[in-house]
């Protein structure tokens, strides 16, 4: 079963090609993306990816046989790669391959190799093309598609990027049979998100879960969520490219997410500190009147369906509070916080960590 769903943006519309694919068909989907006249190709692999993945290599040989001169270049392994330092590095790189204005950039990895080569192309002689070649579930349903890209600084996550939009992206679900079983679920957790925020029938779907989840994902039910998350980042990403409005809702989770995952010193997964981010905004939407407690079991049986954490309520404490003030969705004191009414809907309200701190009080240890 393939599918391709594409992103709707004008002049710079693209498609998402989902499915189990030859490297001959992915390389074919590249180069069709990709102006004719390209002069050359950079493949930026995470550098975990290459021992670990028989696909690496016969993509980028499939890669040579369609497009001039392409090179390959390994980066550290996972979030290792999102520095300004290791950016330096690629675009000195990119430079010394004399690479010009009509070369272009595919990232095969997972978020962080994406994100890192998102943000080269878009800098590199003020931005050249560039592809994604997903390879873990979270880069498939979130990372890969929408065209932020990112790097860290010490002082937090994701502090310094563009937006800059792939030519296409290609989501081989083959590379997911060399991925952790727990980096599996924790991209299931920005499933459940989109189906919270958008999709009644995706979060049905994930609440229909087989037992031993991490083991099932070749199957068409991975296919249909996968497919399902993507529609819906692409048909927010479509309605405001550049979060002036709308894609905010995407940050479901996220606020007290993020604030979770860097207290944790990244011990939490992305998706496992957005897991526990969408219980507490279910909690604080129950207490304040926005939502149900039964939309706060239904979060917390499907969370817990699918492997993964939901117990939020120990783990905020002062320090994820304080972490929460220097958000980047911050308003002077106050934080836009998206709450969930209902399955498929949103309602931004402004939080200040004071107002979280009573309303997850007032919601009690446990909803
Ligand atoms: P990751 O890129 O750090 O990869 C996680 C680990 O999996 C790494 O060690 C990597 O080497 C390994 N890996 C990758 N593919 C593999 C495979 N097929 N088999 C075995 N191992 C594999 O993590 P991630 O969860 O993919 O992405 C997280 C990053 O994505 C974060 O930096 C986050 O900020 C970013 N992100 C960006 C956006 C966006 O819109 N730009 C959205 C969400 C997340």
């Amino acid at each position: 079963m393939t599918s391709r769903i594409c992103v709707e943006l004008g002049p710079r519309s693209y498609d998402v090609h989902l499915g189990t694919f030859a490297p001959e068909e992915t390389a074919a989907a590249i180069a069709d993306a990709f102006d004719r006249e390209t002069t050359g190709l950079a493949v930026l692999v995470d550098g975990g990816l290459g021992a670990l993945s028989p696909r690496v290599a016969p993509l980028v040989e499939a890669l040579r046989r369609r497009l001039p001169r392409v090179e390959r270049l390994d980066l550290p392994a996972g979030e290792a790669s999102k520095t300004l330092s290791e950016i330096g590095r690629t675009v000195e790189w990119l430079a010394a391959q004399g690479f010009d204005r009509k070369a272009a950039v595919v990232g095969l990895g997972g978020g962080a190799t994406t994100d890192h080569a998102g943000f080269a192309a878009s800098i590199y002689l003020r931005g050249v093309d560039f592809a994604t070649v997903p390879t873990t579930l979270l880069a498939m349903v979130d990372a890969s598609v929408g065209g932020k890209t990112g790097v860290d600084l010490e002082a937090g996550k994701n502090l310094v990027g563009t937006f800059h939009q792939p030519r296409v992206v290609v989501a081989d679900l083959a590379f997911l049979d060399t991925l952790p079983a727990r980096e599996r679920r924790a991209g299931l957790a920005e499933v459940v998100k989109c189906g919270f925020i958008a999709d009644p029938e995706l979060l049905a779907a994930c609440e229909r879960a087989p037992e031993d989840v991490a083991g099932k994902l070749g199957s068409d039910w991975i296919h249909g969520l996968v497919a399902g998350a993507v529609r819906v980042k692409a048909d927010v990403v479509a309605s405001d490219e550049r979060e002036s409005g709308r894609r905010a809702i995407l940050n479901f989770g996220h606020t007290l997410g993020h604030a979770l995952e860097a207290e944790s010193r990244y011990a939490l997964l992305h998706g496992e500190a957005v897991a526990l981010g969408m219980m507490s905004a279910l909690r604080i939407g129950a207490a304040m009147g926005v939502g149900s407690p039964g939309l706060v079991e239904r979060g917390r049986a499907v969370l817990t369906r699918l492997g993964l954490p939901t117990d939020e309520a120990r783990r905020i404490d002062d320090a994820v509070l304080a972490r929460v003030k220097v958000d980047k969705k911050r308003r002077g004191a106050a934080i836009r916080f998206v709450l969930c009414p209902a399955v498929g809907q949103t309602q931004m309200v402004d939080l200040t960590p004071a107002d979280i701190a009573a309303h997850l009080r007032q919601a009690g240890p446990k909803a």
